[in-house]
């Protein structure tokens, strides 16, 4: 990347200033895409810039470490940061402004508010695990929508359940801003690009594929015939056999995330949360 093109990326780290810049951008009649992200980019982020220059003239990306969505006992303090080359990698993907607020920026003295999420798309899968996860997702995209008044903001399905919490939230509370999703992008294994893969030791990288191997394997056997809860069990044990603990590996409406029992009952997504070691990784897959 040149500098001039490091130089076209305008950095804003507060609301009052974000805000002023895109009235401005509004003003000339832009349209506007956001990407929120926690930084430590990979290919899997900078193809939701791609996929936001498809919806909208310009792209702001929000990289923001959301103390909300981590639990006490999470990895919020060793999670990667790494400013100035997510700079980079947004402006050699032609972005526009990143938005980088403080902590202090988004939740001010006194900040007091929640929201409570149920029915389908949020109760079941991740929250089990991560029982406070999705309130801190849903505030600080909430935040984000506001604060941006995006035509579009991209969401990958490499978050499936959070795509669906945010898609059934903007719906429920009227955000004008149209929620996307984008594909997952993977290595050449198969594994699905994560910030946290670095925490993965040579041992237990060798064994991440495992997780995406058995959800292809499950999605082919469901296709091919085999009752749901067989395919699933398979799926658990290959998974165990690789030194993974399986928080869930489960079968759900694609829609709605709602139960579903056979292959005739809709669409179906596999999603699927697993250790290795002291790293958490999900999945998913349509079928
Ligand atoms: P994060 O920085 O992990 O909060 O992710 C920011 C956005 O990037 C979310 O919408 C994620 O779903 C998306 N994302 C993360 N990993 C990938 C990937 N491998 N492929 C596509 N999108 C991804």
């Amino acid at each position: 990347m040149t500098a001039s093109a490091a130089s076209r990326v305008e950095i804003v780290r507060d609301v009052a200033s974000l805000r002023a810049r895109l009235a401005e951008r509004r003003r000339a009649g832009e349209t506007i895409s956001l990407v929120p992200t926690m930084g430590a980019l990979h290919a899997g982020h900078i193809s939701l810039v791609v996929e936001a220059k498809k919806h909208a003239r310009r792209v702001v990306m929000s990289i923001f470490v959301n103390p909300a969505q981590f639990a006490p006992s999470e990895d919020f303090c060793s999670y990667p940061r790494s400013f100035e080359t997510d700079a980079a990698l947004f402006a050699a993907a032609e972005g526009d402004l990143i938005f980088a607020p403080s902590v202090e920026a988004m939740y001010g003295e006194g900040f007091a508010t929640t929201i409570n999420l149920a029915g389908p798309a949020a109760v079941g899968l991740e929250d089990r695990f991560r029982p406070t996860h999705f309130a801190g997702v849903a505030i600080i995209v909430a935040k984000l929508l506001n604060q941006c008044r995006p035509d579009v903001a991209i969401f990958g399905e490499k978050d499936f359940q959070q795509l669906k919490v945010v898609t059934r939230m903007a719906r429920d509370l009227d955000f004008e801003t149209r929620i996307l999703g984008a594909p997952t992008v993977r290595e050449a294994d198969g594994l699905a690009l994560s910030s946290r893969n670095i925490f993965l030791s040579a041992k237990e990288r060798a064994r991440a594929p495992s997780l995406y191997a058995a959800l292809r394997r499950c999605a082919n056997d469901i296709n091919a015939g085999v009752a749901i809860e067989t395919a699933l069990d398979t799926a658990h044990a290959t998974l165990a056999a690789a030194g993974f603990v399986t928080d869930y590996f489960e079968a759900r409406h694609a829609e709605t995330l709602g139960p579903i029992a056979s292959r005739g009952e809709g669409p179906i997504r596999l999603l699927a949360a697993a250790r290795l070691g002291k790293t958490r990784l999900i999945d998913n897959i349509a079928l």
